[in-house]
């Protein structure tokens, strides 16, 4: 049978010169938690002079918040609870600390070691920040809708289905807005005109709902709002803020004109529970579209589905 692994008879030179020069950290304590052995990519990755992190607590290289997990970490280690286990794996992201008190993403192999002199724990370091930053990036692009910043569709469904996980509220209010005559704007001032329109939109709503409301942009010139815990007055009285603020401001487009535009928006209010979220987009959705067809610049509220109220802008 073939050996499934082999180690050359080589000289002990050979692991300290990989332990030298190799780029990731490597790290001793032992098991007070003093640094015995620390190699050159550790102290670059801590930021910490040649030879600095030698006989220092381990707590110099974490943040305060983990001085205790870390102290636990080490005592189950040496008393032989915890096996050599990645830690950046088991849990999203851990975090040191920087010579210079910034913190730092990193992912650690903690290596049971049985040494005839000094019991040590040995943790392998990688410096993973510049990965987690790219990560979270990635996921802020993805969950943004790049014009106007707000959630796009998926994220809405994602930051809806987190928020029912914390419990459903008893009633919610769902509300879609859709900007009036907005192909005609497109077509007399020019696209960027209809961009300008819609971001100045997404600042409204934004200053207007509460850090606990959800929106979104739906789609082109369409958007969304989840009020959780909100009675259909209540919802009403939200997007009657952003319909009054949308409508009384002044546009000056770049091609010269200047004029202002309105939206429309239904309402529909009701228990919205996880699986809810569908249903109450249509039926918000027509009411917009009854708001459309009564006239635009006004909302329409559905509080069940024999219930049909609409609301004029003059009213
Ligand atoms: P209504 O009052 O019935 O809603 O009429 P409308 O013209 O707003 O409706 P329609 O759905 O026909 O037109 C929406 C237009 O919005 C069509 C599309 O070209 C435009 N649009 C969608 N997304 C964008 C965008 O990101 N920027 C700009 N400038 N226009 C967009
Ligand atoms: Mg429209
Ligand atoms: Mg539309």
């Amino acid at each position: 049978m073939a050996p499934i692994a082999s180690l050359l008879p080589v000289s002990q030179d050979i692991y300290r010169k990989i332990v030298f020069e190799i780029d990731d950290g490597v790290i001793g304590i032992d098991k007070t938690g003093i640094i015995r052995l620390c190699n050159p990519s550790a102290e670059r990755i801590f930021g910490w002079e040649p030879g600095g992190l030698l006989e220092k607590h381990l707590n110099v290289m974490l943040p305060e918040h983990l001085h205790a997990f870390h102290a636990r970490l080490v005592s189950g280690f040496f008393s032989g609870v915890d096996e050599a286990r990645y830690m950046g794996a088991r849990t999203a992201e851990i975090v040191g600390r920087r010579a210079d008190g910034s913190d730092i993403h990193l992912g650690i192999t903690i290596l049971k070691t049985s040494t005839a002199s000094v019991p040590m724990m040995i943790a392998v370091i990688r410096d993973i920040s510049e990965r987690i930053s790219y990560q979270r990036e990635l996921l802020r692009l993805a969950q943004t809708d790049p014009l106007t910043g707000l959630l796009n569709r998926r994220a809405f469904y994602e930051s809806f289905a987190a928020r029912m996980a914390l419990g459903e509220p008893a009633i919610s209010s769902v509300a879609l807005l859709d900007l009036d005559e907005f192909k005609a704007l497109n077509d007399r001032y020019g696209h960027d005109a209809g961009d300008e329109t819609i971001i100045r939109f997404a600042d409204i709503l934004r200053q207007t709902i509460r850090s606990a409301d959800l929106a979104a942009r739906w789609g082109g010139e369409e958007f969304i709002l989840f009020l959780p815990d909100t009675s259909s007055q209540s919802a009403v009285a939200v997007v009657e803020r952003v319909r009054a603020a949308f409508a009384d401001a002044v546009f000056d487009w770049r091609r010269g004109g200047s004029g202002s535009l309105t939206v429309s928006a239904g309402i529909v209010t009701d228990r919205i529970g996880k699986g809810g979220l569908d249903a109450a987009v249509a039926r918000a959705d027509i009411a917009l579209y009854d708001a459309k067809r009564g006239g635009r610049n006004r909302i329409v509220r559905i509080r069940d589905p024999q219930d049909t109220v609409a609301m004029s802008a003059d009213h």
